[in-house]
């Protein structure tokens, strides 16, 4: 048996339970088979993908609140530090009723790579909770983020460990949790970021996820002859990733026809109007049932549906595995030629090969949507020299950084004779500078 399947065996034997962690390992260690293969030997003698698909460590604690009724309510809090090869452990906080051990391992695996690929020294890790912020009063939702924060801020700091936002963790909720973290440790520093703008938050952060899945998007398109312009783009979730995809698709000539949540999605044939969306999931926090109101030759559909619609583009931006193989056919049957994952897993492997072997360009959200953790590196890099810079010069490092990612991936697929396939060329890419830099640390 080679080295990976010996491990991802054992992985499997001692991660029961855990199907997107797993699902998220074998994604990666398939596409790595080249690359550990050539040299089996220095990977098996120094155990370097037991060493990488373990965190360094992971805490799970009690979160306990009071509500508005004066009914004590008890969470659970989670934080995964899960490589600190090249920096300090970075990646945001998930707060919604899924989450367990195993999201928030899988998505700080994810986050390595994602990490590295964008060139900045930032390590993985992630973190959250199975609080719901959905129906609660701001009292509510800030006695959570204070019990979370109280006990959270024991493992993180400005050079150790440097959360951000997920589903669920917005402006509101990281203000609460910054406020607690100094209240407590009596620093002000850069220990979060996804901050307001009054308080160290950077510009173009908001943006950045969306903003960057269409820069890279683009790019990648450009790469094989193709434009945006014109293009007709399917968009599901709307959150801030796809609110931004939206915005940014819109301003680069191309159609957004689609958004959904968790409850409908909407179909519009003229073009999402991106004012209400807006207006009805960030200022009103509305469902998207309201959608119609706005715009009355819209459809809204209640449950899943939005790959049913054509379009030239899929840009899944909700959560993990909402695109599945019936989605993929459906897509493919439609003419789509390219998806690119704004959230982080929302294509099932038989989705994703099924892209690939028919042809359909497909960008992985571990590059795709690294554009949001790189302007939190920056972020960093703003409180470090306690400046703020322009909106511009946040958006053009963006854009440089995403277009830099494609090319890193691109030549990284090339390179172990898979050109085109973007799924191996990321995670490779990715993984060549982690392994480098554990090499270089020893044995730790
Ligand atoms: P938000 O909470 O702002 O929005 C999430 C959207 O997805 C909402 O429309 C939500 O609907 C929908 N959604 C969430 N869970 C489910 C579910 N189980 N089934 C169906 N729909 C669901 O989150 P973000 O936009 O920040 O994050 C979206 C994805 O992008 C996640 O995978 C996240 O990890 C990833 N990501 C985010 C980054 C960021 O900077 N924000 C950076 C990199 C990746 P509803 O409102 O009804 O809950």
């Amino acid at each position: 048996m080679s080295y990976v399947d010996e491990v991802y065996e054992r992985i499997v034997r001692e991660n029961p339970g855990e199907p997107e962690f797993l699902q998220a390992v074998k994604e990666v260690f398939d596409s790595l088979k080249p690359v550990v293969d050539a040299n089996e030997d220095k990977f098996r003698r120094e155990a370097l993908l037991e060493r990488i698909a373990n965190p360094e460590r992971q805490f799970k604690f009690r979160v306990p609140w009071i509500d508005d009724k004066g009914q004590v309510q008890v969470n659970t809090g989670y934080r995964v530090q899960f490589n600190s090869a090249i920096g300090p452990y970075k990646g945001g906080l998930r707060l919604h009723p899924s989450v367990n051990l195993g999201i928030i391992k899988f998505l700080g695996f994810e986050q390595i790579f994602k990490n590295s690929l964008t060139g900045l020294p930032i390590g993985g890790g992630k973190g959250g909770s199975d609080f719901d912020p959905k129906g609660k009063s701001d009292r509510e939702v800030m006695a959570f983020c204070q019990s979370f924060m109280t006990e959270l801020c024991k493992y993180i700091g400005a050079d150790t460990d440097v959360p951000a936002g997920d589903i669920g963790t917005g402006a509101r909720e990281i203000g609460y949790m910054y406020g607690q973290y100094k209240r407590i440790k009596g620093v002000f520093e850069g220990v979060l970021t996804g901050k307001g703008l009054s308080y160290g938050g950077s510009l173009a952060r908001t943006e950045a996820t969306g903003y960057g899945l269409l820069y890279i998007t683009e790019e990648m398109l450009k790469c094989n002859g193709q434009d945006i312009k014109g293009k007709t783009v399917a968009v599901s979730g709307a959150g801030n990733v796809a609110i931004y995809a939206t915005e940014k698709a819109q301003q680069l000539g191309a159609k957004v026809v689609t958004c959904s949540d968790s409850t409908g999605w909407v179909y519009d044939p003229d073009g999402i109007d991106l004012a209400a969306l807006k207006e009805i999931k960030e200022v009103r926090r509305q469902r998207l049932t309201e959608y119609k109101n706005y715009r009355p030759n819209s459809e809204y559909h209640e449950g899943k549906g939005v790959w049913s619609v054509k379009c030239d583009i899929a840009l899944p931006c909700a959560t993990q595995n909402e695109l599945d193989l019936e989605d993929a056919k459906t897509l493919v049957a439609n003419g789509v030629t390219a998806v690119c994952e704004g959230a982080n897993m929302p294509t099932t492997l038989e989705a994703t090969e099924y892209l690939q072997k028919n042809g359909v360009y497909f960008l992985p959200g571990k590059a795709a949507n690294a554009g949001g953790v790189a302007t939190s590196a920056l972020e960093m890099s703003q409180n470090s020299e306690r400046l703020s810079w322009s909106f511009d010069e946040v958006d053009s490092k963006l854009q440089g950084i995403m277009v830099n990612i494609f090319h890193n991936l691109d030549a990284a697929a090339k390179k172990y004779g898979m050109d085109g396939n973007y799924v191996a060329g990321a995670n490779i890419a990715g993984f060549e500078k982690v392994v480098e830099a554990m090499t270089a640390q020893g044995i730790v």
